[in-house]
């Protein structure tokens, strides 16, 4: 067995790799670039070593760099994680010629299953069954039209060298091809350095179903069952679990039984990921094969009770695999949740900055794979993953429960993230009935808010946790204002029934309270409904409330604004404006509806860089209409016009580095308006 390694990466994986090593008496490297150096992948390591700037192609992405490291620090072998060089053929063979280990299959098996293409040939000639559409990558017009032809619209174009998602574009009918066409070569030559394109039929409403696979170098091969990935944004999973709903016993092996024989062909060893998408009459179709450990591998974990990490460490140090495919025992069922540092409501735009207040979430049957700390600095230079919560359950309703009540718990301030919008999709009725498919999030959410409002119960239950927190502040406020007053006359005794009234953007509640804090116990009436409330002591600054509500706990995350509180629970976010009733008449009188100024200018939405600017002064734009490209965190995203309006100036140039709120394009000034409502205050 190594006694040291390297771990080619940064951030959860790190961790999780580290952790295994751990338990398994090996020594670690971390490497980190100029901003990772204070991350807790890097404390984690027995050592670390600088590898240059963050810039990825200065650092991660440079195995010279990288296998110098290992040598020096006297390793025998590399972990490459996920992402970076992890399926990098090339920087295998670097590794192996520095005469060090590795960990993952061969230079030949990456070679050949990294590009789809080539994949997609021999998985024909190991009777996988693919997507209908051409093997060859095709280079002109007419090639695509005589494909697209006979496989029939929608017809999706895809980078031969591609992942993440990125480049692919759906094309749906002969008219939009040419654009298309043109436009994915581009994306794909700037993205992968390669503009090999490839056509195939687009598959619609389909699941993501993938096998799951481990091999050793004496060509025992097995699977360890299958994950369904249908949850996904941009092509790209954000929720994954295992088993699926849509296999049923015979499927499963019949699908372990094909990725298996896939593997067998490449001569695999090591841990890789069969992926397919299954059609809506159980087809299932090849996609892809991982040739590394996936970023949902702990659901597989968690209903097998294997380490894949152990797995692959041990086989890349010569062992054979020390089960048979009649071991694996899965057990119950397991949701892995991902959390990334992107904004739902502005299309899963990245986001940057210092991670202020950070708690994770404990209990039984939660796992966390968290790669970032209270003080962590999220920059653009890299994925925007930052942590994952996995949950397992005797079945999938008792994990899906588990993981929304962990999420619940988890509480990370200082950056926009994707949690409270992972939850809610986590919490919706559709995804309780596992009516999954690939555009689950595009059809049951509209710039990251559900398109069904939240079960009345659900804000109940926020509502008294707002209640009950506003009512504790007020109650430690009339205490200690008390010794101030002996002289006025007897104190009167509390009363025993409070009344307040509560106010969201949407609703209003009336809300009776009625027990004590000494009691811990009460009774709280949410309009007409009433609640039997538990409430442990809890002191009114923290920023978690747990209430047994009708007798299970319930973990409420708070934020305390100016006079206000806001609560996330189960993916809803309300903010509570809480009056008693003498307080809200008197606001009644105050409050003045107010409308929105209009925007007279385009504000950064994302540091980054500036690729293109796509209209003109002068031009006339209509709101959600694209007015520049940047890219951010390794893509590149459309930059949309928040208003109809006429160009005046354009500030923002490509090439340019731009922060937050700069201004880069201003809108002619409109006469009406914003005028009136200035003179109506
Ligand atoms: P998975 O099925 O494991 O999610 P992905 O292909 O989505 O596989 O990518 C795995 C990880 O690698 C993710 O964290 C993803 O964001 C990252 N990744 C994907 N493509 C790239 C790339 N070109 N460069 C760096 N990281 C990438
Ligand atoms: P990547 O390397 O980016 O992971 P994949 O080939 O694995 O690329 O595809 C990623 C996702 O794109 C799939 O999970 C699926 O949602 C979608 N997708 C890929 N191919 C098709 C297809 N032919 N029809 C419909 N959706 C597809
Ligand atoms: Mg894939």
């Amino acid at each position: 067995m190594f006694d040291k390694i390297l771990i080619a990466n940064r951030g959860e994986i790190a961790v999780r790799i580290i952790r295994t090593c751990k338990l398994m008496g090996i020594k670690t490297v971390a490497v980190y670039s100029e901003v990772d150096f204070r991350s807790p992948y890097v404390q984690a390591a027995d050592e670390s070593c600088l590898i240059g700037p963050a810039r990825a192609q200065d650092s991660f992405l440079n195995p010279e760099k990288i296998i110098n490291a290992a040598v020096a620090h006297g390793c025998q072998a590399i972990h490459p994680g996920y992402g970076f060089l992890s399926e990098n053929s090339n920087f295998a063979r670097m590794v192996q010629e520095a005469g060090l280990v590795f960990i993952g299959p061969s230079v030949e098996a990456i070679a050949l299953l990294g590009d789809k293409t080539a994949s997609k040939a021999l998985a024909i000639k190991a009777g996988v069954p693919v997507v209908p559409g051409c093997e060859e990558p095709v280079w002109t017009l007419d090639e695509a039209f005589v494909i697209a032809k006979e496989i029939g619209f929608p017809v999706l174009l895809k980078p031969a060298a591609g992942g993440g998602g990125r480049g692919m574009r759906i094309v749906n009918d002969m008219m939009a091809l040419p654009d298309a066409l043109d436009a994915c070569k581009i994306e794909t030559k700037k993205s992968f350095g390669d503009d090999r394109i490839f056509v195939e039929r687009f598959i619609t409403r389909p699941r993501h179903i993938e096998i799951q696979i481990m091999g050793d170098n004496y060509g025992n091969i097995i699977h360890l069952g299958e994950r369904e990935c249908s949850i996904q944004r941009r092509y790209q999973k954000v929720i994954e679990e295992t088993p699926s709903r849509a296999i049923y016993e015979s499927l499963r092996n019949e699908m372990g039984k094909t990725a298996c024989d896939l593997a067998r062909a490449s001569g695999y060893a090591g841990a890789g990921t069969v992926e397919f998408i299954l059609d809506s009459e159980k087809n299932y179709y090849f996609l892809e094969m991982n040739t590394r450990l996936q970023v949902e591998h702990p659901v597989t974990e968690l209903v097998t009770d294997l380490d894949l990490v152990e797995l692959q460490i041990r086989i890349a140090a010569g062992e054979a695999l020390p089960l048979k495919q009649e071991d694996v025992l899965v057990k119950g069922w397991a949701i892995e949740a991902r959390i990334c540092a992107e904004d739902p409501s502005r299309g899963f735009l990245p986001t940057t900055g210092m991670i202020t207040r950070y708690a994770v979430p404990r209990g039984k049957n939660v796992r966390v794979d968290s790669g970032i700390d209270a003080g962590s600095i999220i920059t653009i230079h890299y994925d925007s993953l930052l942590t994952k919560v996995s949950a397992w359950g005797a079945n999938r309703e008792e994990a899906r429960k588990t993981l929304i009540r962990a999420l619940n718990g988890y509480h990370i301030e200082g950056i926009t993230t994707t949690l409270d919008f992972v939850n809610a999709v986590l919490a919706h009725p559709a995804f309780a009935s596992a009516e999954l498919s690939t555009g689950f999030i595009d059809e049951h959410f509209q710039e990251g808010q559900s398109r069904i409002p939240p079960s009345e119960q659900d804000l109940h239950y926020m509502t008294m946790a707002a209640v009950m927190v506003a009512h504790t502040r007020r109650n430690l406020v009339r205490d200690s204002l008390r010794p101030m007053s002996p002289s006025v006359g007897a104190i009167e005794p509390p009363p025993s029934i409070y009344k307040y009234v509560v106010q969201t953007s949407q609703n209003v509640f009336e809300v009776l309270l009625e027990g004590s804090e000494q009691s811990k116990r009460w009774n709280i009436t949410v309009n007409d409904r009433l609640y039997k409330v538990v409430a442990p002591e809890f002191e009114y600054y923290r920023r978690r409330l747990k209430l047994y509500i009708d007798g299970i706990a319930n973990m409420f995350r708070l934020q305390y604004l100016e006079n206000h509180i806001r609560a996330f629970f189960c993916g809803i976010v309300r903010t509570f404006e809480i009056y008693t009733p003498l307080e809200w008449s008197l606001a009644h009188f105050m409050l003045r509806d107010v409308k929105p100024v209009q925007e007279n200018e385009l504000k950064c939405p994302m540091p980054g860089l500036i690729t293109a600017v796509t209209v003109e002064e002068g031009t006339q734009v209509r709101r959600g209409q694209e007015l520049l490209r940047m890219e951010s965190m390794k893509m590149e995203s459309a930059v949309a016009s928040p208003r109809d309006g006429q160009i005046d100036r354009i500030l923002a140039r490509p090439g340019q580095a731009v922060e937050t709120d700069e201004i880069l394009i201003t809108f002619k000034e409109i006469e009406s308006l914003s005028s009136d409502i200035s003179n109506s205050r």
